[in-house]
């Protein structure tokens, strides 16, 4: 049987500190959540919860649907006519090279903006990099950022993120043709298309379409974005990396136009001892807040027809990297989304026919049909993410040498979220990959799964909204902390 707690039971403190060494699962003195509880309802009584908000939303279906394939080629057909969008090419012509190509993304972005009464902040997030591998001479890596400010809570920030930087054989080339139509020409019309899309409509957080540069040389876009939002504070919830999403047709020999993989790191990058020690007794190996947007994403493939998410519990295809990683690595949750076989003579190519193979990243090689289906993926993650309140903050458990299990949380700012419904709490067998089991639990900030053993399950608490949008499931401790700073838990990943 499953019942909300809103009193904290007494907690055998001495038990928590002789098993695990460990003070943060225990919680401190009685605080803001059980105060918040204890407002609703007189100790010792359960209070009934209301009703769950809905959990189906017809809205994330049309925006699906309002993805245009035809709209993607038209984009990418104009980009890959910039002959190089290489970082170290011509940035003064105004029909081909890394130039022209930005001041195109940008007014593109400005036409999107101006259709939603200004509705995007757009501007040239500049990075001076100085000579190194890959850079022989100082470069100036410009990404191109536009800002969708959320209503209530602005400081929250989701994004979808592609690198419009492109290569050939030689990543110095900076003169041949390098139409880079798949990587990244495809991650870079979906944040475009995306903007289009969602401008439309106003969300609680904001969004950031992002289309960066520099990947190709050692993700120095996706360093000088992360780096940027730590100096402006920026709270990220999420990064969504799309970096070659629109071929569907593998080297090996699979033709697959209905899934798409999204890649998430399993601990973070950044964790400190402290919480590295944690986890050894709480278990969070593959819960950390990158793998909760991953699980998220795929939850999301609901909602867009004939595609389904592979999730891979790894960082990045094997010994590759991507701009997601650059964000992970300065503490940032983020994933990479791709597509699910991928065709390595179209990759970092020289556009050739050798022995009757063709080489090169050209557009034949995208499959627009599946690239309108992956950046439709986005389009309802972003949305849902943007829609529903943050992820809890201050999530605790405990239940060792007992029968069930209590996890609690921080009351939600209500100014922030003005949104806010209540909350859910899932849990699953501990091998399991995917959430199982949830129960709705109104807005409390404290619930016990009765005759739910703690030991063999993994548990964590989402958010949701009126109505019904969640957030991310959030792990508790420090393991599973989004914004683990508010916390005061883990330090700043700034300096990875
Ligand atoms: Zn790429």
């Amino acid at each position: 049987m499953l019942r909300s707690v809103l009193r904290r039971p007494s907690r055998p403190a001495a038990v928590a500190t002789l098993l695990l060494g460990l003070s943060w699962a225990w919680g401190s003195a009685p605080g803001a959540a059980q105060q918040a509880g204890g407002a609703r309802a007189s100790a010792g009584t359960v209070a009934p919860a209301p009703e769950a908000p809905p959990a189906d939303h017809p809205v994330l279906r049309e925006l699906a649907g309002d993805v245009s394939a035809d709209t993607l080629r038209a984009l990418l057909t104009h980009l890959v006519g910039f002959g190089t969008r290489n970082t170290l090419s011509d940035t003064v012509s105004d029909t081909r090279g890394i130039g022209a190509a930005r001041r195109w993304l940008e007014g593109r972005l400005d036409t999107i903006s101006s259709r939603c009464g200004g509705c995007l902040e757009v501007i040239y997030q500049r990075n001076m990099v100085p000579p190194q591998r890959r850079v022989p001479d100082s470069t100036e890596v410009v990404n191109v950022v536009a800002i969708q400010r959320g209503a209530s809570d602005p400081g929250r920030y989701i994004l979808i993120t592609g690198h419009y930087d492109s290569r050939v054989s030689d990543v110095e080339n900076d003169t041949s043709f390098a139409p880079g139509a798949d990587d990244d020409g495809s991650g870079t019309v979906a944040v475009l298309e995306a903007a289009r899309v969602l401008s439309r409509h106003e969300f609680a957080a904001t969004i950031v379409y992002a289309p960066l540069a520099g990947e190709e040389q050692g993700l120095l876009g996706g360093k000088g974005l992360a780096a940027y939002a730590r100096e402006h504070g920026w709270r990220i919830e999420a990064d969504l990396n799309n970096d070659i999403i629109g071929n569907t047709h593998g080297m090996d020999g699979v033709v697959d136009n209905t899934t798409v993989r999204v890649f998430s790191e399993g601990t973070r990058a950044n964790e400190s001892d402290r919480t590295a020690r944690i986890r050894r007794y709480t278990g969070g190996e593959i819960d950390s807040p990158s793998r909760e947007v991953a699980r998220h994403v795929a939850r999301m493939a609901d909602y867009v027809t004939n595609l389904d998410v592979m999730m891979i519990y790894r960082l990045d295809r094997f010994g590759r990297g991507g701009d997601h990683s650059a964000f992970n690595d300065a503490g940032f949750p983020g994933v990479r989304i791709t597509e699910a076989h991928e065709n390595y003579h179209r990759q970092h190519q020289d556009v050739r026919v050798e022995d009757g193979i063709h080489y090169g990243d050209v557009l034949a090689g995208v499959d627009f049909d599946y690239l309108r289906k992956t950046t439709a993926l986005n389009v309802v993650s972003l949305a849902s993410l943007a829609w529903a309140p943050a992820p809890p903050s201050g999530v605790q458990i405990r239940g060792a040498v007992r029968p069930s299990t209590t996890l609690s949380w921080d009351a939600a700012d209500p100014a922030r979220s003005p949104e806010l419904a209540g909350y859910k709490i899932y849990w699953r067998p501990t091998t399991a990959p995917r959430w199982e089991k949830s129960v709705w639990v109104g807005d409390a900030t404290e619930h016990t799964l009765t005759d739910v053993v703690i030991d063999n399950s993994t548990f964590g608490v989402a958010a949701v909204s009126k109505d019904g949008y969640e957030s991310p499931v959030v792990f508790p401790g420090p393991v599973g902390a989004f914004f683990p700073e508010a916390e005061g838990g883990e330090s700043s990943g700034g300096g990875r």
